[in-house]
């Protein structure tokens, strides 16, 4: 399995270099195939994310792009990449949660003081979603993969989200194998959603693929809007597609705790990047009670904290949307939590 995923992050990280040219590396085929396109792969300081077809801008180089020194472990890690934000959003998800944001803003001016005495923010009415996980795996990989990840992983959602009154329950689990599937690469992702999403709209299904393409820990689409009895068809691709060595007791080092789960299930249930929009400036998530944070983060960086912008206390570095490694990750914020709330009432609850 390591030797798999080195493949990928090898394959991924020569495509990369090849952007630098002092480095010595062996220049790659410069395209690739998505949804049946072929497409080049961007230039300069620009990398194309396999998964969506869209550039990555903050994915710079080899050295502070794909990887990191863990100055915990002094171990080389990943850098998280998932590349959900606006770019991938439906028109109707990006207008709901601006005249949210707005709303917001204008009502809570002076409540914050109020709010800071308060224990953690709880939805008004706890829910429970189901989850079904389906696990892919190539011919060859399918034995580091068990119905034991699989509950850990349920656990690994409930502990992070339960104390914010959000629960998840295991309806199912499927295994497959496919090599293809198992890479999620060009259309490989959606005919593996196609023949395996169960459930409704207000059912998470989360993909765990044993080689995901591209380097990507996880990508997951966000809530759009769907009509109440509206058939299965018009939905297939919605849910979360995240690399299986990120499973408790997985092989991903920095990111086997089962938190980019946690994380790309923030995205589901309608959250973006705290560093959305990589800017001090503007309103960045749509979140008011998030910081303004201009980049993302890598590891956990607290000591010092890092801080990407002037007029914050520090960045986000504990927050489930930010990047950090698993370890790292411990909150929600009271907006967030609310938000989550509004938002499944309004796209996923009842459907
Ligand atoms: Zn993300």
């Amino acid at each position: 399995m390591k030797d798999l995923v080195m493949v990928a992050i090898l394959a991924f990280s020569s495509i990369v270099a090849a952007a630098v040219p002092h480095k010595n590396f062996t220049t790659p085929d410069r395209n690739f195939t998505l949804h049946g396109v072929t497409k080049p792969w961007a230039n300069d300081t620009h990398v194309i994310n396999r998964l969506t077809g869209k550039p990555m801008k903050h994915f710079v180089n080899w050295s502070n792009g794909t990887h990191f020194t863990d100055p915990a472990t002094n171990r080389t890690v990943k850098h998280f990449d998932c590349d959900v934000g606006q770019s991938t959003a439906s028109g109707h998800f990006m207008a709901t949660i601006k005249k949210l944001h707005k709303d917001h803003k204008r009502s809570a001016i002076g409540s914050r003081a109020a709010k800071s005495l308060v224990d953690r923010s709880r939805v008004t009415r706890p829910f429970q979603v189901p989850v079904y996980i389906h696990v892919i795996t190539g011919t060859t990989d399918a034995a580091g993969f068990t119905q034991q990840m699989a509950n850990s992983q349920i656990g690994a959602l409930n502990e992070a989200y339960n104390p914010y009154g959000i629960a998840f329950s295991l309806s199912g689990t499927t295994f497959t194998q496919n090599d293809d599937w198992a890479v999620g690469d060009g259309t490989s992702m959606d005919d593996a959603k196609k023949a395996l999403r169960t459930g409704t709209y207000g059912s998470l299904n989360l993909y765990f693929h044993s080689q995901l393409s591209g380097g990507a820990l996880g990508t997951c689409t966000l809530p759009s809007q769907v009509q109440a009895g509206m058939p299965q068809s018009m939905y297939y691709t919605d849910g979360c597609n995240i690399n299986a060595n990120t499973m408790p007791g997985g092989t991903m080092t920095g990111y086997n705790l089962g938190k980019t789960a946690v994380h790309e299930t923030g995205h589901w249930l309608g959250l973006l990047h705290t560093f959305e929009g990589y800017s001090c400036s503007g309103d960045g998530d749509l979140i008011a009670d998030t910081p303004a944070e201009s980049a993302s983060t890598n590891g956990c960086p607290i000591n010092p904290w890092k801080k990407s912008c002037p007029d914050t206390e520090g960045d986000p570095v504990h927050n489930y949307m930010d990047y950090s490694t698993d370890a790292c990750y411990s909150t929600f914020t009271d907006d967030q939590v609310q938000r989550i709330a509004v938002l499944w009432t309004q796209y996923r609850a009842g459907m």
